[in-house]
């Protein structure tokens, strides 16, 4: 059994040689193994959640799958630390989570052993602020207004009651949605025909207040200083410190997930709404997975974990420059 279990660990999530196939799916019915250099991190809205419904009904026998192999599941959202506390009692998850598009890290207080430089202590979690603060994001959004002359239409603009209209949240989660501390979701009152020129002019404005805005979903995103890729990176410097090499995967469903994307070593972009996957941007290694939202994440998971080596993609975990812990 023991040989079998380390072929079966050999033969997935890092590339191995093929050959071992067999073996493996002789093994399992064995305990899957722990696989501690496995790090995944994942978006949540429109990939592993339903972007309509919220669900993850789909992905939740590949979540079991993550969980019986120890493997951690990093959260790594543009929703806030309110919406995300929730989701994670939901899924039993205790690992380190990446709220407002890297706006913050949250990790558990005790997770990891080694030192975190620059991080706070906050309700039982070890914090590391990396966004801009959300008043600052507030007055920029007025003077971004002021000078492209187009209405921009924040969180902090709308009622609990039009944000659920707009999002089809439930009122409870639209509420813990307005809570935010990193990042600002607007709308441009525009017409559809004049958006894409009133976005550039929108973008340009926030840069020349050393800001960016980003395109997720339904809403563009006004944030600082951060992305979701430099918060990953970060975390995956931790686990390198505490576990040695490692091997990275991440899954998302749009372009504010590319900066996810580029730091992490299996790269996954699920289907969106309607079928088809988001155009307009190339990333090396990035493996296109069929199946809409949580459909598209277990495709990703299974992948990942299927007996047969995953060929796609580097494999090889380089060891990461230092960065902050
Ligand atoms: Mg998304």
């Amino acid at each position: 059994m023991e040989s079998l279990t380390r072929i079966r660990t050999l033969t997935t999530w890092n590339g191995s040689q093929t050959g071992h196939a067999v073996w493996a799916e002789e093994a399992q019915d064995a305990p899957a193994p722990a696989l501690r250099g496995r790090v995944l991190f994942t978006d949540l809205d429109g990939t592993l959640l339903d972007a309509d419904t919220y669900r993850y009904d789909a992905a939740r026998p590949a979540l079991d799958q993550l969980r019986e192999r120890s493997i951690p599941v990093i959260i790594c959202t543009g929703k806030t630390r309110a919406e995300v506390e929730p989701l994670r009692a939901e899924l039993g998850n205790h690992d380190p989570f990446i709220i407002e598009n890297g706006g913050a890290l949250y990790i558990p207080e005790g997770y990891f052993k080694v030192p975190l430089p620059g991080s706070s202590s906050r309700d039982g979690y070890r914090v590391i602020e990396m966004g801009v603060p959300y008043p600052r994001l507030r007055h920029a959004l007025r003077r971004i207004e002021e000078q492209v002359g187009v209405s921009l239409v924040g969180f902090a603009d709308m009622t609990v009651e039009d944000i659920v209209k707009v999002t089809g949240l439930a009122h409870c989660d639209a509420e813990r949605a307005r809570q935010r501390e990193y990042d600002e979701p607007f709308l441009i009152k525009n017409s559809p025909m004049a958006l894409q020129m009133t976005l550039q002019e929108v973008r340009e404005a926030a840069q020349r207040l050393g800001l960016t805005v980003m395109s997720n979903g339904r809403f563009f995103h006004l944030v600082g200083g951060t992305d979701k890729g430099r918060a990953c990176r970060v975390l995956i410097d931790c686990y390198h410190k505490e576990r040695g090499a490692i091997s990275t995967a991440g899954i998302g469903d749009s372009p504010s997930d590319i900066p996810m994307f580029k730091v992490v070593n299996w790269p996954f972009l699920v289907e969106r709404p309607g079928g088809g996957h988001a155009e307009g941007f190339e990333v090396e290694g990035l493996t296109r997975v069929p199946g809409i939202g949580p459909a598209g994440w277990a495709e990703a998971v299974k992948k990942l974990l299927r007996p047969i080596p995953f060929q796609h993609g580097p494999f090889i975990v380089q060891p990461l420059p230092p960065f902050m812990c």
